[in-house]
């Protein structure tokens, strides 16, 4: 008996529609890197490109193959981390250049790139002094068809931060000294950022996978994904008996433990060992005792006996990505990408 990971394909390009009309009159992307954050690149590709996306960024090439290869010729699909260098790269993905030396190895070429400069991350992207030489020096941008300028927002989401009017800034004087080149700037939350924030195309990831783009604020997305372990036991244990490894947890009254089918191997986090919750017919049931490699223990005590084969819902709409993801310290962008290969994968209007 599996776990069954069920993943919204239809939510998604619900999603999709709705950032695209905060992007609009730009065009709207869509960031499907380290498989679609988990959720499976084909499939979620083709519905994107069912609902009109066009544009796609992977963060390898080998991402990028893979992606072509359920997708088709049309759409473009750009490597945020560039291509190896020295190597050619196949024809068909579009690379991002991301520091001088790439755009030199690109001239004369004649394969579209992308241009990233960097406002504020200070990890991919030309820095300053990069854009000054092109500045001063334009002739090596003339030698590679650039399809964008890009740069990469590093608090979005946090409306308050002052980086980023600093970067949209340094991101605007970048553009007005370089030659004109249609531009790339919000990921997610940047699309709620207001529209001195829209630009020609946008690069949503994580809201389209069901993530809030506007943390402390209601989550305006749809959700995607609905993760269901199958109880494996139901057993009944005296008040004192202890539960799981380290005995980390002991029942303080006669209790119903009931055991179902996923771990931390599946990207069930250990560290949500006694920290969260599952749903049993609705019913919200606390994770007892340590997450273990295959195994899940929730105490059943108080919702109804469950029927032979029914399953505890350890992800879903009333027990989202991002909840799970601050009862175990950390982001929804990591409990997506950490979801394992074992769960038996259902794409719903894929
Ligand atoms: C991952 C990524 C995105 C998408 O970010 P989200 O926060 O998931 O919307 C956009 N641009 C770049 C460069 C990225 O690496």
């Amino acid at each position: 008996m599996r776990a069954e990971l069920e993943i919204d394909c239809g939510a998604i390009a619900a999603n999709w529609e709705g950032l695209r009309g905060r992007a609009a009159p730009g065009a709207c992307g869509a960031a499907i890197k380290a498989d679609a954050y988990g959720l499976g690149a084909a499939p979620v590709g083709r519905a994107l490109l069912a609902a009109g996306c066009r544009h796609f960024f992977v963060a390898h090439l080998d991402e990028g193959l893979v992606l072509r290869a359920a997708l088709g010729a049309a759409p473009m699909i750009a490597v945020l981390n560039g291509f190896a260098p020295g190597a050619d790269g196949p024809a068909a993905l579009t690379p991002v250049l991301n520091h001088l030396g790439d755009l030199e190895v690109w001239a004369g070429r004649g394969q579209p790139a992308i241009l990233h400069v960097d406002t504020g991350m200070a990890r991919l992207g030309l820095d300053a002094a990069e854009v000054a030489v092109l500045r001063d020096d334009p002739s090596l941008l003339c030698r590679v068809p650039l399809r964008y300028v890009m740069t990469h927002l590093a608090c979005a989401d946090t409306p308050e931060h002052p980086l980023n009017a600093i970067q949209l800034a340094r991101f605007t004087a970048i553009r007005a000294a370089l030659p004109t080149l249609p531009a790339s700037l919000a990921n997610s939350s940047g699309l709620f950022l207001g529209p001195a924030f829209a630009s020609d195309l946008a690069r949503p990831g994580c809201a389209l996978y069901g993530l809030n783009p506007t943390p402390g604020q209601p989550n305006p997305m749809r959700p995607v994904v609905r993760l269901t372990a199958p109880i494996l036991q139901l057993r009944e244990i005296p008040a004192g008996a202890s539960v799981g490894y380290g005995a980390s947890w002991t029942a303080l009254r006669p209790s119903r433990i009931a055991t179902v089918a996923a771990g931390y191997a599946d990207g069930y986090l250990r560290s949500l060992s006694g920290q969260s919750f599952g749903r049993l017919a609705g019913r919200p049931v606390p994770l007892v005792g340590r997450v273990s490699m295959d195994l899940l223990t929730f105490d059943v005590t108080d919702a109804p006996p469950p029927a032979p084969g029914a399953a505890i819902e350890l992800i879903g709409a009333d027990n989202t990505p991002d909840e799970i993801a601050a009862h175990a310290g950390t982001i929804g962008y990591e409990v997506l990408t950490a979801l394992g290969t074992r769960y038996a994968r259902v794409h719903h209007g894929g």
